[in-house]
This record gives C-alpha cells, structure tokens and sequence, in this order.
C-alpha cells in the first residue's frame, strides 16, 4: 500500500480506483456471460406522424435483462461493449431481432411498419456492414425498406470518406438511414450534402425548453427549414408534453417520438398497444 512505499513514490491506485475498477471488470464479465447467455432485450417505442398521430415506425432499444443486476439500461453498458469489442456480437444480435420480430408482426398481420437500429462506431466501422445487413435481411425475410439505421454525427463525421461510402451503399438496398442526437455533435453541417440520408432526429436536449426558450426555440426552426431543404425529414426525440408537441408541430417538424405517446415498452406490450390503437380506430 501506498503508506509503506517510500519517498518519491507514486501512489498509482487509490482504494477509490481499486474499486470502480473491480466494478468493472465485474461488469465486463457479467456482460459477457450475458452474451452467452442471450439475457438481451428489445423495447420498441413509436415514431409518431405530427399531422395524423399514425405509427409508420419504431425504434429498437436494447435492455439487459440481469437476475442478479435487474433491467440495466444501455448507457450502462454499451460503452463497455464498444471498450471490449463485444458491441459486434452484441449489434448483430441487436440487429437480427428487430429484423425477425418486425417481420413476424407483419405476418402476424399488423400493418406494415419500419423498425429503426442504433448503430454504434464500432459496429458502423466494420468494412462488411453493408453485407452483413443484406445478409441479414435475407435471412429475416424482411424487406429493407422496412429497415432503419440511427447513426451519431461523431459516428459518421470520424472517417467522413468511409462513412459516405458505407451509408452509399446501406441506402443503395432501399434501407432507411437517421442521424441521431442531431445537434449535439461538433461537426460541420457540409456532411449533410455528402451522405445519403434519410432524417434528422432532433436531440431531446433542444426540445426539452423549446416552449419557454427562445434559443432552442430559433435552433430547431432552423434545423426544420434546413432538413426540408435538403429533403430531409425531422424528427423530435424526448416529446413529454403537449406544450412542447404543440410547438414542434407550428414549426413544422413530421414526426415525434417521446413518454408523451408511449415509453419503450417491451416487444409484448408495444404489439398489445399498437393492436389496441388499431381496433380502436376501426370501431371509430
Ligand atoms: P437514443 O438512440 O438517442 O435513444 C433515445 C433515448 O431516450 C432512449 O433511452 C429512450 O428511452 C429515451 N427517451 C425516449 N423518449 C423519451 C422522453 O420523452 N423523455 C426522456 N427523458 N427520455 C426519452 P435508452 O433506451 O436508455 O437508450 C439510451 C441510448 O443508448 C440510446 O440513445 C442509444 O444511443 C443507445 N442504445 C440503445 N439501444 C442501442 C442498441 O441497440 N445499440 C446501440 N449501439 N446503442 C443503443
Ligand atoms: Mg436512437
Ligand atoms: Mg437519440
Ligand atoms: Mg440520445
């Protein structure tokens, strides 16, 4: 221990680093036991149209299902997947099951829906991501235009002339391609003219106060007009309250996504909602 070392020595851990670094790499070997033993889960929340509150799509997000941890959320542990490199069995499992699933509400006879997919960098980095997902579609039986993918700003701006080239040949298989966290990256608005994209998705942080504050206010109006410009759609991420969806939809955005129409729910519970919404709607 450091108080038995001698002079002009440095004390490289303290008790408080020992820890947290025990901590995880308990929680390296936990996930990936986790991994083995398949304890991951998709909750499917909405995408919402702003003009007719229609479903069209829904984006996927992963949950570990721990017995000893309970329901861990993903900014716990996807940044360790990504450290480890464990994010590429952990994508492509992510990946495959929101592609098997979407295909078996459609034949279950839900209305045709696109299901959207975070991708991380590591995972989008990946020379044979573009075969990896033809492959994949194959196999799931689903078509592409029922695909989407939410990249980062930073995800794509790393390597701007590989990252074209991918999302060129993502987009070229009639795949759905979204910008995530629009806004809080560093990046220079040229990439938006250089990348085959889709929409933009406005991050929550600028809709949170986008009633009370002007700033956030002006921003997402001008990113709105910019997107449409360049044929993009937009969506809002983290709608909670009327107030706010009242305000994106005067400043023209199309869609929404956010505890206001429905939190991520589980695969079981999103299906039982969307099937109430529909009978719903024909009694109507
Ligand atoms: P994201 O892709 O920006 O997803 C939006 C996050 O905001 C989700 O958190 C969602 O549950 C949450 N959210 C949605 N509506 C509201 C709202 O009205 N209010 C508030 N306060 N939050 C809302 P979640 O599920 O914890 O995911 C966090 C992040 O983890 C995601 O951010 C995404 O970057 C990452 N992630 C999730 N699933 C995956 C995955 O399968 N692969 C990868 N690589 N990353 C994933
Ligand atoms: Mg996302
Ligand atoms: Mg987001
Ligand atoms: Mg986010």
């Amino acid at each position: 221990h450091a108080k038995k070392m001698g002079r002009g020595n440095y004390q490289f851990f303290t008790p408080e680093m020992n820890a947290a670094a025990g901590k995880r790499l308990a929680l390296e070997r936990d996930l990936r036991r986790a991994l083995e033993l398949k304890e991951f889960e998709l909750h499917y929340q909405p995408k919402v149209d702003m003009a007719t509150g229609d479903v069209h799509a829904m984006e996927a997000l992963v949950r570990w299902r721990s017995p000893e941890r309970g329901l861990v959320p993903p900014n716990e542990f996807i940044p360790i997947a990504e450290e480890t490199g464990m994010i590429i069995p952990l994508g492509a499992w992510v990946l495959h099951e929101a592609c098997r699933q979407n295909r078996a509400w459609q034949l279950s006879g839900l209305p045709r829906m696109r299901v959207a997919v975070n991708l991380s960098a590591y995972q989008f980095r990946q020379p044979n991501l573009p075969e990896f997902v033809a492959a994949l579609l194959v196999e799931t039986g689903m078509d592409a235009s029922c695909l989407e993918l939410e990249v980062t700003e930073s995800v794509v701006m790393h390597n701007p002339a590989d990252a074209a080239l991918t999302l060129e040949r993502l987009h070229a298989q009639g795949i759905h391609i979204s910008v995530d966290d629009f806004g809080t990256g560093y990046s220079s608005l040229s990439y938006l003219k250089q990348f085959q994209l889709d929409t933009l998705k406005i991050d929550r942080s600028f809709v949170r106060d986008i009633s009370s504050n002007a700033d956030d206010a002006a921003i997402v109006k001008s990113v709105i007009a910019l997107a449409h410009s360049l044929r993009l759609k937009v969506i809002a991420e983290g709608v909670e309250t009327n107030e706010q969806l009242d305000f994106l939809r005067m400043l023209g955005c199309d869609q929404y996504q956010g505890y206001l129409s429905s939190r991520p729910l589980p695969a079981a519970d999103f299906e039982r909602t969307l099937r109430l919404s529909i009978d719903l709607r024909q009694a109507a």
